[in-house]
């Protein structure tokens, strides 16, 4: 028969590798997705609904279109590998054969990583950095603040996903909070000493939330942190602060169907840059935040780019079909308020050892509102762009 493929997580890594090995061969290779939501709520932007500029269902896409072209799209889990006898097991008992298994299961939270803060207090304290019912729930106890209330964050630690997300969350929220809860606070404790973008970031938030935001680096102690979910309390540095709204977001790893292959260092799944092969398994591929690659930033644009690589390499090795050199790139771009729009970016290629970084860019503090306009529209351009990729 036909060589299969069976592609587990439908988000920017997998839906997009399902989709081009749909595409690409034409029919010659069986393609199925395993993916347990009927709608992908993208986490990219959704900051931006958080500021009130999208909408919830600006966000959300669904499958039907990538079913269409030819991917055979299983709703459910993946709950167990079985690398020997080459299945993938769901959670409504089915088992499916593949030749080649591709995983992007994106992240999961280490346990016990922000002490007082677990699973089960995720909705008195949302992380919101899986996409969906989290990202409304976190807009919801945005928008019902008592006014001059005060908003925490819990930043996470190296390496997670999308670094300048957390300090774009918080530009949002100030943007909301400037125009509905003016006398509102923001506090971060945050266990690294700087962050991405960090003078970019710094520079917008003097300029449009002058006051607001109280950012405490692991120099002032913002990594000695604890909550409590029932009282709503944050500690950083033994100072104990009531808090209106809570956004922990905790240490990530890789989801854990990868820690259930067995392809995990315990962390994050170390892959091949060549083909996002990993090193345990040459039938088994880990893209995006689930894989440990080298340079390049756990991002939308990253999986994307990588699972293009990857769906062209697998492709070629289940068809005979032409493989081009794996080149890579990424841009993170991030809104600081309406129209000021930044970004982060870089070129990579794959060596033995790694996705290594070619060359980078990034915009300059004091540019013109021209430019910062310009560079959000390119952010706009880039939504559209990516998800016309990943759901056809
Ligand atoms: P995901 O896109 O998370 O996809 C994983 C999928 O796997 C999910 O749909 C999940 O349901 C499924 N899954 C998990 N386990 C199983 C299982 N056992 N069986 C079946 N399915 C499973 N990136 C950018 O490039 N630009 C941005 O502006 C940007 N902004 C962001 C802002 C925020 C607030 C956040 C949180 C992230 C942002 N990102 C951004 C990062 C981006 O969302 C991720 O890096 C990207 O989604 C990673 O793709 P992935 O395929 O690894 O995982």
């Amino acid at each position: 028969g036909k060589p299969r493929v069976v592609v587990v997580g439908g988000g920017a890594g997998g839906a997009t590798a399902a989709r081009y090995i749909a595409k690409d061969s034409k029919g010659a290779v069986d393609v199925t997705l395993i993916e347990p939501s009927r709608m992908y709520y993208t986490c990219f932007f959704s900051n931006l609904y958080l500021g009130g500029i999208k909408t919830i269902d600006d966000l959300g896409h669904s499958y039907g279109t990538m079913a269409a072209g030819g991917v055979n799209v299983v709703h459910d889990w993946a709950v167990g590998v079985d690398r020997d006898a080459k299945t993938v097991t769901l959670a409504g008992g089915a088992s499916v054969l593949y030749d080649k298994l591709i995983l992007s299961p994106g992240i999961d939270f280490v346990d016990g990583a922000v002490a007082g803060w677990d699973l089960s207090s995720q909705n008195a304290m949302p992380h919101a950095y899986k996409g969906g019912s989290q990202t409304e729930l976190l807009k919801a106890q945005i928008a019902a603040m008592p006014q001059g209330g005060t908003f925490a964050m819990v930043a996470p630690p190296n390496p997670y996903r999308c670094p300048p997300g957390p300090y774009e969350r918080v530009s949002m929220v100030a943007h909301y909070l400037k125009a509905n809860n003016p006398t509102a606070k923001i506090i971060v404790a945050d266990p690294k000493p700087k962050f991405s973008k960090q003078g970019l970031f710094q520079e917008g938030w003097g300029k449009h939330y002058s006051g607001m935001i109280d950012w405490i680096g692991d120099d002032f102690g913002g990594g000695n942190v604890s909550v409590d979910p029932g009282a709503m309390t944050v500690t950083i540095d033994g100072e104990v602060t009531k808090v209106d709204v809570c956004n922990v977001i905790p240490a990530m790893k890789a989801g854990r169907i990868a820690e259930l292959a067995g392809v995990t260092d315990g962390k994050f799944a170390p892959v091949n840059a060549i083909d996002m092969s990993t090193k345990a398994d040459a039938d088994v591929y880990v893209l995006g935040d689930a894989s440990q690659q080298g340079d390049m930033p756990k991002s939308g644009f990253s999986a994307n780019s990588q699972a293009k690589v990857c769906a062209n390499a697998v492709r070629g090795a289940l068809t005979g079909s032409r493989v081009f050199p794996a080149k890579f790139s990424n841009t993170c771009w991030s809104l600081i308020d309406t129209n000021d729009g930044v970004k982060v970016g870089a070129t990579y290629e794959a060596t033995d050892e790694k996705i290594a970084k070619v060359d980078g860019f990034i915009s300059a503090t004091g540019e013109t509102a021209e430019v910062r306009k310009a560079t959000y529209e390119e952010s706009e351009g880039w939504y559209a762009g990516i998800t016309a990729d990943m759901f056809g």
